[in-house]
């Protein structure tokens, strides 16, 4: 008998009636290259979506959207509610499409949980070079870093500048859910490749830009997407040197905490 989460998946492949939809606004380059104005407003990109990630205008703070509640996190780390005329420099958000639900062991960390994303997507015959998967992840995981950035120390200083001073959070045990998006790992500069996730603790009292973690108890979601950039405004990549993301959004290396 047909696996239906199969048969859904290869009717979405022909006719693409259950793909959701994932709405950029802005490209990573231009993002990275400094340009941090208000591209969109909060509502204009989040309102009415599943799940979504981004950076306030001005880099005040990381952005974390849940069923269409969005907060920053500045640098106390504190998230707050944004409201939905403040205006975001980046987003991402998805809205549509079926839930399917995906395995992740325990004592797995980032690249751990997007091999079992991709696990998930070669066994139902979905290059993920070829689709944008939205995923959510909820549940305890523990040796949690998270991240956020603040404002700029000079108008257009380069978003790999700002990072370097970014604001770290760390927790041993951590209770909350991670949003984001796997991106196919080729880009032009458009688009930030890989997995990318922010997070919203239960309590609502931490979150960021997820630099570490690893899977104790946990259920994930993923959903197929086709994607969609609005402002757009890389202009031409020559002359562009290329964005090292992974150093700058992976994973961290060594040990995070001083
Ligand atoms: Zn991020």
């Amino acid at each position: 008998m047909l696996d239906d989460v199969l048969h859904r998946l290869r009717s979405s492949r022909l006719g693409r009636i259950d793909r959701g939809r994932v709405t950029q606004v802005r490209s990573a380059q231009s993002l990275f290259s400094g340009n941090y104005s208000g591209a969109a407003t909060v509502g204009h990109e989040f309102s009415g979506t599943r799940l979504g990630l981004g950076v306030m205008h001005d880099l005040e703070g990381e952005l974390v959207s849940l069923r269409g509640e969005t907060w920053r996190v500045p640098v106390c780390g504190t998230p707050e509610v944004v409201a939905v005329d403040e205006t975001i420099a980046f987003g991402i958000a998805a809205s549509g499409g079926i839930p399917h639900s995906f395995t992740v062991d325990a004592g797995v960390g980032i690249e751990g949980i997007g091999d079992a994303l991709d696990g998930y997507l070669s066994a139902t015959f979905v290059d993920h070079e070829e689709v944008v998967c939205a995923i959510e992840l909820t549940g305890t995981f523990t040796d949690v870093v998270l991240r956020t950035v603040g404002h700029p120390d000079h108008v257009g200083e380069p978003l790999a500048e700002v990072i370097e001073n970014e604001t770290r959070f760390a927790f041993d045990v951590w209770h909350g859910t991670l949003v984001g998006f796997r991106y196919p790992d080729a880009t032009s500069g458009s688009t930030i490749p890989g997995l990318h996730l922010h997070a919203i603790s239960d309590d609502r009292r931490s979150g960021g830009h997820v630099r570490n973690a690893t899977t104790a108890r946990v259920t994930a979601s993923l959903w197929i997407d086709d994607v969609h950039i609005e402002r757009d405004d890389a202009g031409a990549a020559e002359g562009r040197e290329a964005i090292d993301f992974i150093s700058l959004e992976g994973p961290l290396q060594a040990d995070p905490v001083p």
